[in-house]
């Protein structure tokens, strides 16, 4: 496809510089929103992606060079310009994935404190010193950089990951290829002009544009890619899971979810209610640890049921720049499909369906209570502002049943029980627990990640300092 002249093309930032895809090939990127035409986006090929990985080698013996102080300063001026571009930022989030602007502020506030911390991070790339069994021998550890890291990004989250893990991955000496969802390129072109104003030299930061789908194994198996940092679906992360352990690629998988919280009957629901809409309808369910199972102890059950139902009409669902508005439009066709036909199937199996209609590109937070094993939605992420209600007996049982399931991103439990709260913590098979908080919870230098179908590794600026370089020894004798 050719752009139209007068819409927004977007190109590939190679190299430091701009550049069409192979045969200037776009593709088109909808607001989600009405479907409307957002802009149009180089539509990137194998050689393109093999271009963006010869500019991050070439980039590496240099950059790794350079000192904590050049990259420190560089990543705090990302910081600066940011702020002063968050206008821009702000739109875009709005127009390109359909954020609500509370939610892309979110973003931009979390996103300015995953750079900073970055920026803390470049003083501490730190080997030891070790004892020595031979005499007169001087030994320690010195860490280095990988090389080139590949960074491969989500729709619903693309400021968060962009600077956490770019970041993250230029402070500890490496250079990085990007490859931003094709729901979401904008957003990192915009980054990467950030970057590179602020001073990172050509070719430390590269992005390409395209569908993973046809250029992802191009990025993920590439000889030349030392490491690859993935957060996106399960299906896709075993593909690339499998890729990494041929070529034997270091890598972090952060993948989907269905994270469960629990509510104890001690639990005081006043301060419960807000969080538990928080956890699942924060743009729309899109989060990857929405919380899309809640248990409730038998004594609160029908009253939490009767104030979750009676919450969900009165959940901001106006103008996406309404700072009241929660509920985003799904992302795309094929989502809006997941999420109606996970409802309907629930629905036709028995389960009672609070909410659960449809406004344009926007579905209504729904609540389902009476959900049983062979329902879609019981086991199966749904990506969407869905979530389901479960009766407990007891907290025993809410533990056997929130560790039922493949996944194990987040988790949380509401109780005022020190004990059965810190019994959880140590027991939920989950990489991720909040005691009186909700699922969504995330901070620049917390070790995030999951367990099981959840993904591999986790991320943050301590985990990535470590995932994101090695060790080598080195004796003096003396
Ligand atoms: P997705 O898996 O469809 O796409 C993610 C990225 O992978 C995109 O950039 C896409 O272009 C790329 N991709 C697709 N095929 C590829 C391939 N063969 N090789 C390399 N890259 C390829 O996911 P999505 O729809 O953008 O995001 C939603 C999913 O992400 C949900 O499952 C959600 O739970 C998960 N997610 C997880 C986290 C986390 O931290 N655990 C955070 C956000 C989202």
């Amino acid at each position: 496809m050719d752009a139209k002249s007068d819409m927004k093309s977007l190109q590939h930032f190679i190299g430091g510089n701009w550049v069409d895809a192979e045969g200037s090939k776009v593709f088109e990127v909808l607001n989600p929103l009405d479907d409307s035409l957002y802009c149009y986006s180089a539509h990137g090929t194998g050689n393109d992606m093999r271009d963006a990985i010869a500019a991050a080698k070439a980039a590496f013996p240099a950059y790794k060079e350079t000192t904590p102080t050049e990259r420190e300063r560089w990543l705090l001026r990302v910081a600066e310009i940011m702020e002063e571009r968050q206008q821009d930022l702000v739109n875009c989030l709005v127009d390109e994935i359909g954020s609500p602007v509370s939610k892309a502020m979110f973003e931009i506030t979390k996103g300015l404190t995953m750079v900073r911390a970055a920026a803390g991070l470049c003083r501490n790339v730190r080997g030891e010193t070790i004892p020595s069994d031979a005499p007169g021998k001087f030994s320690m550890s010195i860490r280095e950089p990988l090389g080139v890291v590949a960074v491969i990004t989500p729709f619903n989250v693309p400021l968060i990951k962009t600077t956490r893990l770019v970041a993250n991955a230029l402070a500890v000496g490496n250079t990085v290829v990007h490859l931003p969802s094709e729901m979401a390129p904008h957003l990192s072109m915009i980054f990467a002009e950030i970057v590179a104003e602020a001073g990172f030299p050509a070719g430390t930061y590269n992005v390409v544009s395209g569908f993973g789908a046809e250029i992802g194994d191009d990025l993920t198996s590439s000889k030349d890619i030392d490491f690859v940092t993935f957060t996106g679906s399960t299906f896709v992360g075993q593909h690339i899971n499998e890729i990494c352990a041929k070529n034997k690629t270091p890598n972090t998988l952060e993948l989907g979810g269905k994270s469960p919280t629990v509510i104890l009957a001690d639990a005081d629901l006043d301060k419960v209610m807000p969080l538990a809409a928080r956890s699942i309808f924060m743009f729309a369910g899109q989060a990857c640890i929405g919380s899309s199972r809640f248990y409730v102890e038998r004594p609160l059950y029908d009253e939490f049921v009767k104030r979750f139902s009676g919450m969900i009409g009165k959940i901001g669902m106006g103008d996406l720049r309404d700072p009241n508005t929660v509920i985003a439009p799904a992302i795309s066709p094929r989502q809006r499909d997941r999420i109606n036909s996970h409802i309907e199937d629930a629905r036709a199996k028995g389960a009672t369906v609070y909410g659960g209609e449809w406004e344009g590109n926007r579905c209504r937070p729904t609540l389902l209570t009476d959900v049983t094993e062979e329902m879609t939605v019981c086991r199966t992420e749904t990506f969407g502002p869905v979530t389901s209600i479960y009766p407990i007996d007891s907290y025993e049982e809410g533990l056997e049943r929130a560790n039922d399931s493949e996944y194990g991103l987040s988790s949380a439990i509401f109780t005022k029980d020190i004990d059965k709260a810190f019994h959880f913590a140590r027991n939920i098979d989950a990489g991720m627990c909040h005691i009186n908080g909700p699922t969504i919870h995330d901070e620049a230098h917390v070790p995030f990640g999951g367990n099981g179908e959840s993904g591999v590794g986790r991320e943050g600026t301590d985990a990535d300092m470590e995932a994101m370089t090695e060790l080598k020894w080195v004796t003096v004798q003396l």
